[in-house]
């Protein structure tokens, strides 16, 4: 049995690997996500046969509710609500081996030093995941407040925290797990991972998110270690590193280091919402004129945002540039590392709505393009091309690199009204010269392009 055991395991980790890697292109990623929740399978599986394993009947009761609230709410989910999602999926992985540590270290499984030491490293790791990604959760849903909430002596109030839990789980090193000590433990690292997550906020969110991710993997890998459980190590050091580096991408996405995400309360002082400091006024453009600039045009590259995710217009979206293309109009998509609420939010829906991979182009590929564009159409992105963020310090997205929009000859933006983004802030791109406003839900505003095209 034990061999058996150790070669499901092994097959859970090739199968991981192998899903991982598949996840790094849009073309393979669906297939990926299904090898990698198959290797899940085989190890929740192999894991009910680990030998002298008790309360079977409890375990089952706690596999299928999570499977009946995972399939309904996977199921259910909107698009624009998946980081918020991620979030407490997350948070649960990061509970989960903070919950493993709990029960090793009070019932005392764990006996040689370096084996506590690693189920307290997991513990405090698993446990701040876990509150982390509860608050980053409650913030995106909007349970509480989004922006930053602050307070006198927060960071010393945090350290003293973060100190008081390491001190303590130390001691549960040296003096051995006694159950005071251990809640004691858990108790300041939950603390912790709340307070240090509440002064963040804004469009740091997501990289938030995916830090807790990759804290949740590490925590899992560490209580791996301690159990000597193959598949908990590899699927933990796998989702770690993978959490790592998309973190780092998504600052470096931004123009900020991870400490600033963390200790920098960006955004707390966001600029006033109106117009301070604008030049220039909201000049609107009739879908007919829309269609015929874009109908003429040599090059036309649209920069889809939160709103095309919002309206679920990239059908329609993919309809007009189709109809762009019969009329030998060059079509490209800029898309932004952080467009809309989740990394590769575009590209799932445009993948979604069949636009060929081979469209789209990343910020670096396409910014140097827009000078030649007959035509930028932004539909329903705000922030990622404001050009404040090049400029106005005080901006909470200064120092974002944005697409380069407002080099284009002509640009039309598709919006509702006068909404701001994500960030909170108006757009001065909105009010150049070259810029027209073409108001309504992106998808009804696509239809009525779609029919002005047919009829050039
Ligand atoms: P923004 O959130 O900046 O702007 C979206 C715009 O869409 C709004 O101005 C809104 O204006 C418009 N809109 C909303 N609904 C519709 C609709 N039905 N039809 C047409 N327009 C609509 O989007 P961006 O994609 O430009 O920027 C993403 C922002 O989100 C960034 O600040 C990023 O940092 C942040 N973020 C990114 C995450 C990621 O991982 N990608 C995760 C979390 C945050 P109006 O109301 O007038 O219609």
């Amino acid at each position: 049995m034990d061999n058996l055991i150790k070669a499901s395991y092994f097959l859970t980790v090739v199968l991981f690997v192998m899903g991982l890697k598949r996840m790094s292109s849009p073309a393979t990623a669906r297939s990926g996500i299904i090898w990698a929740g198959v290797a899940m399978g085989i190890a929740v599986v192999t894991t009910m046969f680990w030998p002298g394993l008790n309360n079977i009947g409890l375990m089952l009761v706690a596999i299928f509710s999570g499977v009946a609230i995972a399939v309904y709410s996977g199921r259910k989910v909107a698009m624009t609500d998946m980081p918020q999602m991620v979030a407490i999926y997350n948070g649960m992985g990061g509970g989960s081996a903070a919950g493993i540590a709990v029960i090793e270290l009070i019932k005392g499984d764990v006996h040689s030093s370096g084996l506590i030491a690693l189920s307290v490293v997991g513990g405090l790791i698993g446990s701040i995941a876990f509150s982390g990604s509860m608050i980053a959760f409650a913030k995106l849903q909007g349970l509480i407040k989004g922006r930053p909430i602050t307070f006198g002596g927060q960071k010393v109030l945090n350290l003293i925290i973060l100190v008081l839990a390491v001190v303590t789980g130390i001691s549960l090193v040296t003096g051995g797990p006694g159950y005071a000590g251990t809640l004691t433990f858990f108790g300041l690292a939950l603390t912790f991972g709340i307070l240090m997550t509440l002064p963040i906020g804004g469009a740091d969110m997501p990289v938030v998110i995916s830090l807790f991710n990759a804290l949740t993997g590490m925590a899992v890998g560490f209580e791996g270690f301690a159990l000597g459980n193959e598949a908990m190590i590899v699927a933990g050091t796998v989702v770690g590193a993978a959490g790592t580096l998309l973190t780092q991408m998504m600052a470096k996405a931004m123009n900020r280091s991870i400490a600033n995400v963390l200790f920098g309360s960006f955004g707390k002082e966001v600029e006033e919402a109106g117009a301070s400091g604008i030049q220039g006024a909201l000049k609107p453009i009739e879908s007919e004129d829309a269609a015929i600039m874009m109908g003429y045009a040599a090059k036309v590259i649209i920069v889809p945002g939160y709103g095309m995710a919002v309206a679920q217009a990239q059908h329609k979206l993919r309809e007009l540039a189709d109809l762009l293309q019969e009329k030998n109009v060059i079509v490209k998509y800029a898309i932004h590392p952080v467009a809309g609420r989740m990394p590769g939010h575009m590209n799932v829906l445009l993948a979604e709505a069949g636009v060929p991979y081979e469209s789209l182009y990343d910020l670096e590929e396409i910014n140097a393009e827009f000078t030649s564009a007959d035509v930028a159409v932004v539909i329903g992105a705000n922030d990622v091309v404001n050009p404040r963020a090049r400029t106005e310090k005080s901006s909470p997205i200064y120092g974002m690199p944005i697409l380069n929009v407002d080099q284009a000859k002509n640009v039309i933006v598709i919006k509702r009204g006068q909404g701001t983004g994500f960030a909170g802030i108006e757009n001065e791109l909105f009010y150049r010269d070259q810029t027209r406003m073409l108001y309504g839900d992106a998808q009804a505003v696509l239809g009525e392009l779609i029919q002005q095209v047919k009829q050039i």
